[in-house]
């Protein structure tokens, strides 16, 4: 593959946007090609193979609702789905939809160039392909740019570390070793109760402690997937017209200002949610995120919690969120997280008061402390939402490049373009509701969004597509305004930025809800695509 060659699309990426992508346009009777960095399909669930990596949304409804055989065929095991099983429904739907012909595994997109005479994107990629395409789909993922900090003598440490993000496929046996983790994120939640089965000693380095909910994790009876099989479309109507991709219950409490209801409704309405598990909480009443007092109520629901999990009480004050609203970082859902600070091996070291110094050949320094490890675990985090986008060299008109465009602030029409770059779209990318969803409902949105888009392009005799800068402007400060009028820009998040060093520090994704994005991406498309700037093709234009 080292001549350049020509398809309607490129598509980067085969997690679960771009094998859909690829699904869609094959429909639209497009040539596209998937580039995959990976050497298999699935994104998130091929790299992120952590011990505990498990999904914490329920698994009947983290999946695909495109294909009604696709749906009442596949049979999930557990309500909140592991990696390996998100992984082998990941390959059943490549395998079921023939996808991998048009996949190029092993092969990372290095450059996006759009060639303004010819109207085209020039890509390439790390092994030396070439190929120009109409259409440059990036369905590169929010969450899949590892994020590995710079730790001062990393490079002479002598035994082995990890990233929970890029994790050993053979897996790894802890067995008698003493092992280190740095981070408390959800990654570091969900691993931390797998690892300290297997240490002798487990040391957990946290920085910052986070809010976690019980899973109440179990096994999926036959019954309970046929009942939600029976409904299946009534649930996902519900999920698609929700704040969050997922139909939360509503109650007639759930409804009302948290201050609003006696103090002994409000202990039972979280009592109830505690008991149901996952981060139903955060929507036990209407303003959890949006009021300081309401949130401070549920917020020491859950402390609380933690409280009377944890035996030692120096470590449960540790483990006690303090610095941030419940549910401005995204909520950490766990099975048996805090349980695991009362085992006999298993140390919380605090390094917000005494921070980490450097990799010692054998271990790690604090300021004031040393510690042997036999393994390092890196749970830090992604550069999130924009990392994956801005690490390849994207230029659109005049040369500009979208690191250029976004120095200040990621700015895009809906999430789904940027002005200045025809032809380009980001599937869940920055200023759409992503990673605050079920990002299969908000996948599902956006890759028919644009499919729909191309057709409707094709059918009218049009080139090209990009958002005027007025419109973009516009979207920019409305997500910005809706981000503001939440408890979200308290955080010192990644929804921010903020764990990134020198990025700048915005709330990316947008906040006003996966269903009134859907019906405001829907109305801009019947109004002929409002906001956007079309050309007709040019009779001398190459097809
Ligand atoms: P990804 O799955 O991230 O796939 C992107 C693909 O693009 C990757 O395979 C990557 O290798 C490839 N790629 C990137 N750059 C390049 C390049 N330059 N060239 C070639 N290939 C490239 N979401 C939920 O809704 N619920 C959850 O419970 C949940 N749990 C999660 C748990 C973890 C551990 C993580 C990391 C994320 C989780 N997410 C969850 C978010 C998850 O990322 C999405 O749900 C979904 O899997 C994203 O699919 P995607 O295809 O958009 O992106
Ligand atoms: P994360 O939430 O960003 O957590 C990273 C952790 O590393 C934080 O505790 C951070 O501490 C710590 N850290 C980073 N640099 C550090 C340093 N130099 N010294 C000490 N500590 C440091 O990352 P994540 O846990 O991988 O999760 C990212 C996102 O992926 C989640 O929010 C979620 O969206 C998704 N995810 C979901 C699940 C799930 O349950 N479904 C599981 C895993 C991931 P500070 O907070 O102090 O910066």
């Amino acid at each position: 593959m080292s001549d350049t060659k020509h398809v309607d699309a490129v598509i980067v990426g085969a997690g679960f946007s771009g094998m859909y992508m690829l699904y869609r346009l094959r429909k639209l009777g497009m040539t596209s090609i998937i580039y995959e960095a990976g050497s298999e399909v699935g994104g998130t669930w091929f790299w992120n193979r952590y011990p505990g990596a498990r999904c914490d949304v329920e698994s009947m409804e983290y999946s695909y609702s495109f294909s009604p055989e696709l749906e009442q065929e596949w049979e999930w095991t557990e309500r909140y789905p592991s990696q390996p099983e998100i992984l082998r429904y990941a390959n059943h739907v490549a395998d079921r939809f023939n996808l991998r012909p048009d996949i190029r595994f092993n092969t990372r997109v290095t450059s996006a160039v759009f060639d303004e005479e010819a109207r085209r994107w020039q890509v390439e990629t790390d092994g030396g392909d070439r190929v120009t395409a109409r259409f440059c789909i990036m369905a590169t993922g929010c969450l899949s740019a590892p994020n590995m900090p710079h730790f001062e003598g990393l490079d002479d440490y002598e035994h082995d570390w990890y990233h929970t993000a890029i994790w050993p496929h053979e897996g790894v046996d802890f067995t008698g070793k003493r092992v280190g983790i740095i981070g408390t994120g959800s990654s570091a939640i969900q691993s931390i109760p797998q690892i300290a089965k297997q240490a002798s000693h487990l040391y957990v380095f946290q920085r910052t402690p986070n809010f976690s909910m019980p899973a109440h994790n179990h096994d999926l009876t036959d019954d309970v997937q046929r009942a939600m099989k029976e409904r299946y479309q009534e649930h996902r109507r519900k999920a698609r017209e929700s704040a969050f991709g997922v139909p939360f219950e509503v109650t007639e409490i759930s409804q009302k200002p948290a201050l609003e209801v006696t103090a002994e409704e409000r202990r039972q309405e979280l009592e109830r949610r505690w008991q149901t598990g996952g981060a139903t909480i955060i929507a036990s009443f209407a303003d959890v995120l949006t009021d300081q007092e309401a949130n401070d109520l549920v917020a020491e629901f859950v402390r609380d919690r933690i409280r009377q999990v944890v035996d030692d009480p120096e470590t449960a004050e540790l483990l006690c969120p303090d610095d941030h609203p419940i549910g401005t970082k995204r909520p950490c859902v766990d099975i048996e997280y805090f349980e695991t600070y009362n085992r006999d091996n298993v140390s919380l070291i605090d390094v917000r008061s005494d921070p980490i110094r450097r990799i010692t050949p054998h271990g790690l320094r604090t300021g004031e402390a040393e510690y042997e490890l036999d393994a390092i675990v890196f749970a830090t985090g992604f550069d999130a939402m924009t990392g994956a986008l801005l690490r390849i060299d994207i230029q659109g008109k005049g040369g500009l490049t979208l690191k250029e465009k976004w120095e200040d602030v990621p700015r895009t029409y809906l999430g789904l373009a940027v002005s200045g770059f025809p032809n380009l779209f980001a599937i869940t990318g920055p200023g759409s509701p992503s990673v605050l969803s079920n990002m299969m409902v908000s996948i599902e949105q956006h890759v028919e969004w644009v499919s729909d888009c191309m057709a409707y392009m094709k059918e009218h005799g049009f080139e090209t597509i990009e958002p005027s800068a007025e419109a973009q402007d516009e979207w920019v400060e409305h997500v910005d305004v809706v981000g503001k009028s939440t408890l979200y820009p308290l955080a010192n998040s990644w929804y921010m930025g903020a764990n990134i060093p020198g990025k700048p520090r915005v709330f990316t994704p947008y906040i006003g809800g996966v269903g009134n994005y859907r019906k405001t991406c829907d109305e801009i498309a019947e109004k002929g695509y409002e906001g956007f700037e079309l050309e007709r093709e040019r009779i001398t234009a190459a097809s």
